[in-house]
């Protein structure tokens, strides 16, 4: 997922202004952890908006945002209201292109579906950020994406190591099952993980580059983990030679697409 996150972001409210009603289908409005206005880097291709979507079912131990992880009880309880975001965004037709969802997990909220459409609907392009925890509710809502970052966190062939890393037993299933529905789906899509020596050594990163390549998956990125203070177990910066040379050039030698970042 990532990271910028502005929970309160100064004029939202005031620029809004009068916003225009949204469809009658928002009836379980999304619940909005936060947004950033603008992205280069979240949408490939797209000058784009994130909505941060509030909750998420996992403890990543490492979590860039855990403040997203709690799920609040009811939509009255704070937060951004749809409608103003939605009015908001009407304002940046012509200055971005796209909208990202992201979290938290953003499958978690069923007003997922509902938001998204009203998105396209609207005449932006519309991303998703998932960690593939909610097979279902993914595959209600590919049909109104345009691309999608899909969080592969550990080997899908080591469940155990995703349990370690998420904190919750049994993740991988979930994980193997939205992995699939993405790919039959037609939808373009990124795998995305998260680097650091104290997540994953090298040999778990080049397994993780093995098993997406057996699945014919062409772009993949590792993400440089970002030291964050309010995570849970903050993690040390990640030493600058690392991965290695040769764990990059086997990630160059498999995907098409490939890509280094720092988270
Ligand atoms: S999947 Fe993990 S990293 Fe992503 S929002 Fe949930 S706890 Fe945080």
């Amino acid at each position: 997922m990532t990271n910028r996150v502005w929970l309160d972001q100064p004029g939202l409210a005031s620029a809004a202004g009068p916003v225009p009603a949204p469809p009658a289908a928002h009836a379980r409005p999304l619940q909005i952890g936060g947004i950033t206005p603008f992205t280069s880097i979240d949408f490939p291709g797209r000058l784009a908006a994130v909505v941060f979507v509030q909750g998420c079912p996992w403890r990543c131990t490492w979590c860039h945002n855990p403040h997203l992880q709690p799920r609040r009880a009811d939509d009255a309880s704070g937060g951004r209201p749809w409608a103003e975001v939605r009015g908001w965004l009407a304002r940046r037709t012509g200055l971005i292109d796209g909208v990202v969802f992201s979290g938290g997990e953003p499958t978690i909220d069923p007003g997922l579906a509902a938001t998204m459409a009203d998105v396209r609907a609207m005449g932006f392009a519309v991303g998703l950020h998932t960690a593939g925890i909610y097979p279902r509710r993914l595959q209600d809502v590919l049909p109104l994406a345009d691309w999608v970052g899909f969080d592969v966190k550990a080997p899908l062939s080591r469940p155990a190591l995703l349990d370690r890393t998420t904190g919750v037993a049994g993740s991988t299933g979930a994980v193997q099952q939205s992995l699939r529905l993405l790919r039959a789906s037609g939808v373009a899509f990124e795998c995305r993980t998260t680097a650091h020596p104290a997540l994953l050594d090298e040999a778990a990163l080049q397994l993780i580059g093995d098993e997406l390549a057996a699945l014919g998956i062409t772009h993949v990125a590792l993400q440089r983990a970002r030291p964050v203070a309010a995570a849970a177990a903050p993690l040390d910066p990640v030493p600058k030679d690392w991965p290695s040379a040769a764990t990059l050039e086997h990630f160059e030698r498999l995907f098409p697409h490939f890509v280094l970042r720092d988270g």
